[in-house]
């Protein structure tokens, strides 16, 4: 068993477009690969640290490694036509403002908000819109604190990606946690508190504390708990461990659970490696060590984990490390889809070989799981029903509360890669929550 004091601090180093060209791996790259880096990442956010870069990556197998594939663009994220563009600027040393408006037309090209997060989740009391917080589903408040939207590392499918490259229009974030108290105080139905970004661990422990603390004093309305979306377990885990306020953070941690709030750190892993590191066990000890909860989830992506064996490998090392397997989603519409997009039969597939093959304490997780405009879609099966192939779905959350729970049928298609790819089934006009 690896204990806490056996983790010598390692120096965060971090990699952007600035200075890729300091990553020592590189060097040894074939130079297409390096401008595909290069062109790609004047319109994808792209930052790595040295973590991810020496321990995560295995360099030996480039550009089939998973890790890369999750944190390094690729030539192919791009349309060819755009590719070519970005390409051709950068080779005739185009200026930073041509450059920068160029890739602007390409990024709203991009669904950079999918599934009406700007319109339809920001709620809105007494003309008043509350910035930096959506209120999609009843029990649930998401918040965006200011200082917590970004990573420390990037995910090349990530569907934040816009809250990174300074489209500040559209940008959500909020520093204001009085915002956030009155509004649990007028709204019961609210249990849960996620803060989420980017990520609200890059936060220092200190400024972290502004947001929580505000909650454990005041406990508001009907909160009994706080929920932290986060990518640090995964791509520093020294955050927890060596870092300057490491003990800081574990002491805020330790006095939520101890106020008698549930915390749920809501740890996003996208492959088995991320959980294999002396480090990340260590990290996950101490942070249960804490009293809180690891719970762990991920979207599902060709190219990174689009193999039940990986998935199988995942949730046995959660749960043998002491975490929760949460959320398999499928990826969003968003950003480089055509890269990552897996249609909805294969995921279903993918889910089902790997959920058949792990004991009973792992199949806590639920998915393949479409977080899409009216909810939480989840893909049950894939069945024949009055001699017509179908899909059965599920909400597992709906924006309505009423459509909880309901399964739905929709006409099966090989080639569909979200909801609103599907037609009913049984020959009916609509879906039954149109
Ligand atoms: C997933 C999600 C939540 C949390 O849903 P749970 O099923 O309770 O984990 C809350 N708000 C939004 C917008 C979500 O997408
Ligand atoms: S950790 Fe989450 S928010 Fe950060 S880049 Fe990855 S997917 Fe996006």
């Amino acid at each position: 068993m690896i204990s806490t004091d056996m983790i010598e601090s390692v120096r965060y180093k971090l990699y952007s477009r600035k200075n890729i060209d300091q990553i020592p791996q590189l060097e040894n790259l074939p130079k297409e690969l390096l401008v595909g880096i290069k062109t790609v990442s004047t319109v994808l956010p792209f930052r790595v640290n040295n973590y991810v870069v020496d321990q995560l990556i295995d360099w030996d197998n480039i550009p089939d490694d998973p890790i890369y594939q999750l944190t390094f663009p690729q030539p192919d994220m791009l349309e060819k036509q755009h590719f070519e563009k970005m390409h051709n600027l950068l080779k005739n040393n185009a200026s930073k403002e041509n450059i920068h408006s160029a890739a602007r037309k390409i990024q709203m090209d991009m669904n950079p908000h999918p599934a009406g997060q700007m319109d339809l989740n920001v709620p809105e009391e007494s003309g008043k819109t509350f910035n930096g917080m959506q209120h999609k589903y009843n029990e649930t408040v998401l918040f965006f604190p200011t200082q917590g939207q970004t990573c420390h590392a990037y995910c090349t499918y990530c569907f934040r990606w816009a809250q990174f490259i300074g489209l500040e229009s559209i940008k959500f974030a909020s520093s204001n946690t009085n915002a956030l108290v009155d509004y649990l105080q007028n709204h019961p139905e609210v249990t849960d508190v996620l803060f989420t970004g980017g990520d609200p661990l890059f936060m220092q422990a200190k400024i972290l504390r502004r947001y929580i603390e505000p909650l454990i004093k005041a406990r508001p309305g009907n909160l009994t708990t706080i929920r932290i979306g986060t990518k640090v377990p995964a791509y520093w885990p020294y955050r927890f461990l060596t870092d300057n306020d490491a003990d800081d953070l574990m002491r805020l941690f330790e006095e939520v659970v101890g106020s008698g709030l549930h915390l749920s750190i809501m740890s996003h892993f996208s492959h088995s490696r991320e959980l294999e590191t002396p480090v990340v066990e260590a990290a996950v000890k101490r942070i249960l060590n804490t009293g809180s909860v690891v719970r762990c989830q991920a979207p599902l992506v060709r190219h990174v984990n689009d193999d039940p064996a990986i998935w199988i490998k995942m949730w046995k090392t959660q749960v043998k490390l002491g975490a929760i397997p949460y959320y398999m989603f499928v990826a969003r519409n968003t950003g480089s889809k055509e890269y990552f997009k897996i249609s909805l039969a294969r995921a279903f597939n993918i889910f089902a070989e790997a959920y058949k093959q792990i004991s009973g304490l792992c199949r806590t997780v639920r998915g393949p799981s479409m977080s899409a405009n009216p909810g939480k879609v989840m893909i049950c099966g894939i069945t024949e029903l009055n001699s017509e192939k179908v899909f059965v779905l599920k909400f597992i959350q709906g924006r309505n509360t009423d459509w909880t729970n309901q399964i739905f049928f929709a006409r099966y298609d090989e080639k569909a890669c979200w909801l609103n790819d599907l037609k009913p089934a049984f020959g009916k006009e609509n879906f039954f929550f149109i």
